[in-house]
């Protein structure tokens, strides 16, 4: 059977979900999205994922046709329609069909697309070896162009980085600030371990505010680490214990080298395996009990 997929408010088959040419995501980029994943058919940390999909379209001055609840609901709908176990969903709202021109006053009906599909991102054995990464000289968006907090369609920023680093032979590739420092990897968030203290760059170097990012914050310090949000430079990276990266789509992925450094000894360190394994229990557990349901 085909896949099911959601579009303003209809669950249609695939090959019958479109837009229109003048879709102003098509045209502009002009729109937002979330990645959420989903574990034994439950959808992970909706809430979160909700929570900044309405802040990022709140920033573009774009309204969401439908309230929270509503697309929570919508979501979980698709998700069962599609008999997923473990998937991921893609949740997309476009600007809606105008003209040939910027204005957002010419165009009408944003449209809600909510895709739920399976992806794997990184082979299971990366998981074990850990990524190689490179810097990209593309640096992070300027949080005074546009706000790298902000999920929007308009993705160049990170595919221009990511292009630098799969023609590096690299799993993934470092970004900076315009002041140098370290922001993000081109779809994760990075973290480094440093005598047992785990740093990670602040939302002011220019970064998504990863949901999986503060999820292992709070697991790390629920297991008694120090976690600090302070700015970081590539040398922390180099002279780190550990590294590793965050995101829905990799959850805590090892990294052990930086632009032909070795990380530590260039194996996983134990701080990352065990907030990988401690952050596997938490997504078979579906997410903290305290967690608002939606
Ligand atoms: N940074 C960027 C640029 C991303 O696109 C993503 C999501 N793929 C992340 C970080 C990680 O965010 P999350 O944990 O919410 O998926």
């Amino acid at each position: 059977m085909s896949i099911q997929v959601h579009i303003n408010g209809s669950l249609v088959p695939k090959e019958q979900a479109m837009v229109s040419v003048y879709d102003h995501g098509l045209l502009y980029g002009d729109g937002v999205f979330e990645g959420i994943r989903v574990y034994g058919g439950k959808v992970f940390l909706l809430e979160e994922h909700i929570d900044r999909l309405y802040e990022s379209a709140r920033a573009i001055r774009l309204e969401i046709p439908v309230d929270a609840p509503k697309l929570a609901a919508q979501v979980k709908e698709v998700v069962e329609a599609n008999g997923l176990d473990d998937g991921y969903v893609r949740l997309v709202i476009t600007r809606g069909a105008g003209y040939l021109g910027l204005d957002i006053r010419k165009t009408s009906h944003p449209q809600v697309i909510i895709i739920a599909d399976t992806i794997t991102l990184y082979p299971a054995e990366t998981y074990e070896t850990g990524l190689l990464v490179v810097t990209a000289s593309t640096i992070r968006n300027h949080p005074g162009a546009l706000s790298p907090r902000i999920k929007s369609l308009n993705y160049l920023n990170n595919i221009l980085a990511k292009i630098e680093g799969t023609d590096a032979g690299a799993g993934e590739a470092l970004m900076l600030n315009a002041r140098g420092e370290v922001a993000e990897c081109t779809g994760d968030n990075i973290f480094v371990v440093r005598n047992g203290i785990i740093r990670t760059p602040p939302t002011d170097a220019g970064i998504l505010e990863g949901v999986t990012r503060n999820a292992v914050i709070r697991l790390a310090r629920e297991a008694g680490i120090t976690v600090e949000e302070t700015p970081l430079v590539r040398h922390d990276i180099y002279i780190a214990d550990e590294c590793f990266l965050t995101g829905t789509a990799a959850e805590v992925i090892p990294m052990v080298s930086l632009d032909g450094r070795l990380i530590g000894d260039g194996t996983p360190g134990p701080i990352t395996r065990d907030l990988l394994a401690s952050f596997r229990e938490l997504t078979r557990r579906g997410g903290w009990e305290d967690a608002e349901s939606t």
